[in-house]
């Protein structure tokens, strides 16, 4: 890709745009935010790393959104994230807002770009997103089984002692407490996890990985996590940006599968140059199937409040 704009220089814009850079996944990095100089400053931080990582992605930063223009990818980390004792949801409103903001100069400015929406709540944010651009659901997509499958893999790690590279893990359903790790795809080098760990322990990792936002958030205080949101982001844009049709699990648009319309969330795709290039359909035993519903019912309780915002503030 040639440039890559990430609107939102905050903690995980900044460490996604330091993964980006390093790993050389486009020409150019843009990084807006309202903060004057902010996002300045942070490119120009970021550039003068790039003698000791040895990458010629070049940074810029700007308080324009229109600044945007022309981007291959648009990454949102724009708004507010959560703080201790607050759900995903109770951010809803206010990054409605600015996420409308972003999307009304990303339509005119970047009209060709994909759409990767890490702000949360992202499953209801992206849904957003999808809607109010009006593009087609491959190129408008969320960040969140990515990472929520990243740390079931480094929970599962840290209890047996072997090597993540061995450990596949996915976590499918919405990014909150109704997220459904996938236990039964849970391998280590192909041999299940069971082999390895007893079912409490396994109970313990799928409930740690449900928290596993709230807890680093309970122990920092005044951070949510950064930079494993991040990693996972650069992961997803790699995919894209070297056509290697991953199968990964992303915040996507459902056009019947599942049996669902009209919604976005955490659900294994191919991803690839186009994007979310489909959608897998897994059949589900019967209780990740209610896991799931459950999952979805919390998603469209926000997605009515959604509506109600939108209403509002029209
Ligand atoms: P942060 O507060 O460090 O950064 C957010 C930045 O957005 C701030 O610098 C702020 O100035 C900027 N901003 C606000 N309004 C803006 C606008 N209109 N245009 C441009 N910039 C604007 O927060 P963070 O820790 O980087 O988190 C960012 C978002 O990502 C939060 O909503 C958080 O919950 C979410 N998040 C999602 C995941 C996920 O898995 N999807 C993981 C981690 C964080």
């Amino acid at each position: 890709m040639r440039k890559i704009t990430i609107v939102g220089a905050g903690r995980v814009g900044e460490s996604t745009a330091h993964n980006l850079a390093k790993s050389e996944l486009c020409r150019e990095v843009m990084l807006i935010d309202v903060v004057d100089g902010m996002p300045q400053g942070t490119a120009l931080d970021i550039q003068e790393s790039a003698p000791q990582f040895g990458f010629d992605t070049k940074l810029h930063g700007d308080n324009d959104p229109e600044a945007m223009a022309d981007s291959d990818m648009v990454i949102i980390t724009a708004g507010l994230p959560r703080k201790p004792g607050m759900s995903r949801s109770d951010v809803l409103e206010t990054n409605l807002g600015i996420i409308n903001g972003v999307v009304d100069v990303l339509v005119t400015a970047a009209p060709d770009a994909m759409v990767l929406m890490v702000t949360n709540p992202v499953d209801v944010l992206t849904y957003a997103v999808w809607k109010r651009t009006g593009w087609e659901r491959s190129r408008v997509f969320g960040m969140a089984g990515v990472l929520d499958s990243s740390r079931m893999a480094s929970f599962i790690a840290m209890e047996t002692g072997f090597s993540v590279k061995d450990i596949t893990a996915m976590v499918m359903g919405g990014h909150g407490d109704t997220m459904v790790p996938m236990t039964r795809f849970t391998c280590i080098n192909g041999i299940h996890i069971k082999h390895f760990l007893p079912d409490e322990k396994i109970q313990e990792i799928v409930e740690r990985t449900r928290q596993g936002g709230a807890e680093i958030l309970a122990l920092k205080k005044n951070s949510s996590a950064y930079d494993a949101p991040a990693a996972a982001v650069a992961a997803m844009v790699g995919a894209i940006s070297h056509d290697r049709k991953r199968i990964l699990p992303c915040v996507a648009g459902l056009e019947g599968e599942y049996g669902e319309t009209d919604i976005c969330m955490g659900v294994p795709v191919v991803l690839g140059s186009n994007g979310v290039e489909r959608v897998i359909e897994l059949p589900l035993f019967e209780e990740e199937d209610k896991q799931f519903r459950d999952s979805i019912a919390t998603i469209r309780a926000d997605l009515q409040k959604l509506r109600q915002f939108d209403i509002a503030a029209s």
